[in-house]
């Protein structure tokens, strides 16, 4: 019997990575890790030649298509002319600025960064350099990237909805020393007496709350209208900052990111994701009276790094963001999101499956409950194992996606343009062959 492609460069990829993986996000098992030889569009091919439609989308920068033809072509123009970077500032730089402003009224100024966790990392420290405060907290079943203070969760999987007390908070894993926990709090999305508890007992010491309004990594659960508002409300009361965690939804959601769906805006933003399609590029900026604390003049915040504002990125997020501000791309990928959550309920609905969508079509959250979860500990009472069992088949079947009811499932563009009535058999078999 001839070894599958995958057997073989899973075998050699432990000989020289720890789990025979880059980072620990691919790991899916031995004989389930993925190995990708090329990506057009919404499609991936295997390395044994298996093509699916992902709707998993690289983690979710991608918003127009695998290796779309305007921002590659944008991006070798930049290498050939340009090079890729020097260390000194292009006015490049001051372009892509302009274009985010222009689509996100609350940012005056912002800074670069290569990533989620940069631009997190970032946007907290100059809370703290502003407000001259340490204490941050954080939404229970968000996630912020892999700075050590950001590495503590609500241990969801040990709590059951009937226990008297919290959830423990856990480190993400080993290596989180222990004093990184001291300084972050976490609230409980959509619970007002969370809010006002943490008010009342870090008045004077909070630096920044962060969130995600709509939690990518918790199936798209958002935050209600009014207390996303009493949360803006008690910020700029108690001279907090409130920063919105925008590097999933931002430039995907909307034009504006969630704050725009809002219309309630943060002191200080993050994006990353969707402003480059997949080139490393994110960015942290808001106020100006608050972003002025950033430089290198006495007493200003640290920010910066070989790679910030790289010629590759830059010009891939140039001509991103050109063509979201500029084209009806994000209508597309709407539509796309409300087609595939159409097709997907009537699937569910004939199987007999409660089930509820969360969050826009871009990033669409499926529950199997007969409601939206209204935080993390309620998508506890979701029936997370069916949904796994029903994406393995999915993916079998050719249609790739997170495992886990948490990770949305991201639309892109070129999704427009996939046979939505093979989606939707697929789907019908898989969700009958795991009943
Ligand atoms: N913030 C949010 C909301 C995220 O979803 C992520 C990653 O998924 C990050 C920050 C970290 O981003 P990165 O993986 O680019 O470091």
């Amino acid at each position: 019997m001839t070894l599958k492609n995958q057997v073989k460069l899973m075998q050699e990829a432990h000989l020289h990575m720890p789990q025979g993986v880059a980072e620990n996000y691919r790991y899916w098992g031995d004989e389930q890790t993925v190995f990708i030889s090329s990506a057009k569009g919404a499609q991936l091919t295997d390395c044994d030649g298996k093509k699916y439609i992902d709707f998993r989308l690289g983690y979710g920068p991608i918003i127009l298509g695998f290796r779309d033809d305007r921002v590659d072509q944008a991006v070798i123009r930049q290498i050939q002319e340009g090079g890729t970077l020097s260390g000194f500032s292009t006015s490049l730089d001051t372009e892509v600025a302009k274009q985010i402003k222009a689509m996100c009224p609350q940012i005056d100024k912002l800074r670069f960064a290569n990533s989620g966790t940069e631009a997190v990392m970032g946007a907290v420290r100059t809370a703290r350099g502003f407000t001259g405060r340490d204490r941050i907290a954080i939404v229970e079943g968000s996630f912020h990237g892999l700075v050590d203070e950001m590495m503590w969760k609500s241990d969801i999987e040990n709590w059951n909805s009937g226990d008297l007390l919290p959830p423990k908070i856990i480190p993400f894993g080993a290596g989180i020393p222990e004093n990184t926990r001291e300084l972050v709090d976490f609230i409980e999305l959509n619970n007002f007496e969370s809010l006002e508890q943490l008010f009342m007992m870090r008045k004077d010491s909070l630096a920044c709350v962060l969130l995600e309004p709509i939690i990518g990594n918790a199936g798209s659960i958002a935050a209600c209208n009014c207390w996303l508002q009493r949360l803006r409300d008690l910020c700029t009361e108690n001279g907090t900052i409130l920063i919105i965690d925008e590097v999933k939804t931002g430039f995907r959601v909307a034009k504006g990111g969630a704050q725009s769906l809002y219309g309630i805006y943060a002191d200080l933003t993050t994006y990353a994701k969707a402003m480059g399609n997949g080139y490393p590029v994110a960015a942290f900026g808001g106020r100006s009276e608050v972003m002025a604390v950033v430089g290198s003049h006495a007493g200003g915040v640290v920010h910066g790094g070989t790679y910030t504002a790289n010629l590759v990125s830059l010009s891939a997020a140039y001509a991103t963001l050109d063509i979201l501000a500029n084209t009806n791309a994000l209508k597309t990928v709407d539509e796309a999101g409300l087609q595939i959550q159409a097709l997907l309920g009537r699937v569910f609905t004939a199987a007999g499956i409660e089930h509820a969508f969360a969050g826009p079509p871009a990033m669409l959250g499926i529950h199997f409950s007969s409601e939206v979860p209204n935080n993390y500990r309620q998508w506890r009472k979701v029936n997370n194992n069916l949904y796994k069992n029903f994406a393995w088949k999915l993916i079998e079947y050719g249609v790739m996606l997170e495992p886990d009811s948490r990770e949305p499932w991201f639309i892109c563009e070129a999704h427009s343009q996939i046979d939505f009535a093979w989606l939707e058999d697929v789907a019908t078999k898989a969700i009958k062959s795991v009943l």
